[in-house]
């Protein structure tokens, strides 16, 4: 007999205890935040959803592991381990540590990058177009138009639109085209993923034109798993033999550990470019440290060196894809309407769909945010009006946002089933009485990034 239920291939051998906090220490709480979640205290949530990004669960191997650490300042043996497990899935030559992925972002991007250049992606990621706008550069964002729609059901929605791609380098012109890079999965766009076909497609065009191939590759073991379940002729091959051939088409690669790395803090620039990598070093010592630890300790070089080992097991990525999906289909098996099919760490509830009497500018998918901690303790986040749309400088209403969503993004190999049924709960309960929730006005904001601080009112 083959049983249909798939577990958490893990048993629990630490735990920390969580707790709901009761109504009234929650309204204090929205109210002492400004009905902004960031403002909350860890302890006044109970499952945290904000982001998947340095929130997993470490294995006794990582533990055990940061126990071997080796915090010799050069030439530490940990960092031998950790070079020798990237080099053998990537295959790229220079591998570089650092602090987190948006170091990796900073170093490349200051040594290859100028201003007046455009960098293709299939979406930038926020830090990441962050860092080619620092350089003077334009981030252009060139994913395929069902990338940005949240109704369509596509197998690799992450995809390149290999059109557009071309269009751009005639465009521009080759010569300010410094590199262009791929995000697997595609986080910006709903943790979306990007097909072998698609990534053969971008090397093609990359060798026409002898342009660079950089994959920005935070989830490439999440990725590598929807190749096997969705794309022709790999069924039969591991997630480690596909995220080899995935890397076998680019470069170089910035990584943050924080996702597929399954550590707490970490991340890379690997490369096959010799000057990239000397350039690239001499910043390292100047903001991260030694180009044998670049800003991360021993220890943490062990818990990737042992993370990215494990975040290929197939039990694992079956296990975590298919716990994504599950929510997804537990909220819209309800009638809650989300963006299609679900990622690979996320469930991103379309507030413009629930919320049609909210008008963007009182920013729906906040309101929907507010009321799922409200009601529940459940910590999800704004990705909509508060954090991608402009205020009008003559005080009118803001310009909104694409799309209105709450991503709930799920910590890796943190919370239980039971815990994704109580959010199940949550979710569905605040969406049946959505016709009661009112917007929200903003009542404070920083000049950039408001999104983090800004301060709310609730309408009447
Ligand atoms: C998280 C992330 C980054 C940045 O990594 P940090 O470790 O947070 O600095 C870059 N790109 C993508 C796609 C990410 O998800």
């Amino acid at each position: 007999m083959e049983y249909r239920t798939i577990i958490e291939p893990f048993r629990i051998h630490s735990v920390q205890a969580i707790d709901l906090p009761d109504m009234t220490t929650r309204e204090a709480a929205l109210d002492r935040a400004g009905y902004n979640l960031f403002g909350l205290h860890a302890d006044e949530v109970i499952i945290d959803l904000l982001t998947d990004s340095g929130t997993g669960a470490m294995s006794s191997e990582q533990w055990a592991g940061m126990m071997r650490g080796d915090e010799s300042y050069a030439g530490s043996r940990s960092f031998f381990r950790f070079e020798g497990v990237v080099k053998d899935i990537t295959g790229l030559e220079e591998v570089i540590p650092t602090h987190q992925g948006r170091a990796a972002e900073k170093i490349l991007f200051s040594v290859a990058v100028k201003d007046g250049d455009v960098v293709p992606n299939n979406t930038h990621f926020d830090t990441t177009r962050a860092n080619v706008e620092f350089q003077g550069a334009e981030a252009r964002d060139l994913v395929i138009p069902e990338g940005t729609d949240p109704a369509a059901i596509l197998p690799f929605k992450g995809n390149m639109d290999i059109g557009r791609l071309r269009s751009t380098i005639k465009e521009v012109g080759v010569d300010r085209i410094p590199l262009v890079m791929v995000t697997v999965t595609n986080n910006s766009g709903g943790g979306q993923p990007v097909s072998m076909q698609n990534l053969r497609d971008v090397r093609a065009v990359c060798d026409e034109y002898e342009l660079p191939f950089y994959l920005d590759a935070c989830r490439f073991a999440e990725n590598a798993w929807f190749i096997k379940l969705r794309e022709d002729g790999y069924a039969d091959r591991t997630p480690r033999e596909i995220a080899k051939e995935m890397f076998s088409l680019v470069d170089g690669a910035t990584m943050s550990a924080k996702k597929d790395g399954l550590a707490n803090i970490g991340g890379f620039l690997a490369t096959n470019d010799e000057s990239i990598a000397m350039n690239a070093r001499n910043l390292l010592i100047l903001t991260e440290g030694f180009p044998t630890y670049g800003g991360l300790a021993g220890y943490d070089l062990e818990a990737v060196a042992v993370g990215l080992e494990e975040v290929l097991d197939e039990n694992y990525l079956r296990y975590r894809i298919r716990s994504t999906a599950y929510l997804a289909e537990t909220v819209a098996g309800a009638g809650v309407p989300i963006v299609q099919p679900p990622g690979g760490h996320a469930v991103y509830l379309d507030a413009a769909a629930l919320l049609p009497h909210i008008p963007s500018h009182e920013y729906p998918a906040q309101a929907l945010a507010v009321e799922l901690y409200r009601a529940g303790g459940v910590r999800g986040v704004e990705i909509g009006t508060v954090m991608f749309g402009k205020p009008d400088p003559d005080g009118g209403p803001d310009s909104p946002a694409p799309m209105e969503l709450v991503r709930l993004a799920i910590p890796r190999r943190t919370y239980t089933q039971s815990h994704i049924d109580y959010v199940g709960e949550v979710v569905i309960d605040v969406a049946a009485r959505a016709e009661s929730l009112r917007g929200l006005t903003m009542t404070q904001q920083p000049p950039w990034l408001r999104h983090f601080t800004a301060r709310f009112a609730e309408m009447g």
